[in-house]
């Protein structure tokens, strides 16, 4: 069994295909909602305007978006 760093907090945790502990799984999968929410009503929403409306990470919409 492999043992790394969450990417996201760096708790110790059992490696995973995501490499996050399971909190840092369960915001982001929170976060991935309500960017793709907020993408569904404003369809012409830019990419910053998702960053600012969302409060989600530039990291996260980007892998969203792109
Ligand atoms: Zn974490």
């Amino acid at each position: 069994m492999n043992v790394i760093n969450c990417t996201h907090c760096g708790q110790l945790i059992l490696t995973t295909p995501s490499k996050l502990c399971a909190s840092c799984l369960t915001k982001e999968h929170q976060e991935v909602q309500k960017v793709k929410q907020y993408m569904a009503e404003n369809p012409r929403a830019s990419y910053m305007e998702v960053v600012h409306s969302t409060g989600v990470s530039i990291q996260t919409v980007r892998s969203l978006i792109s």
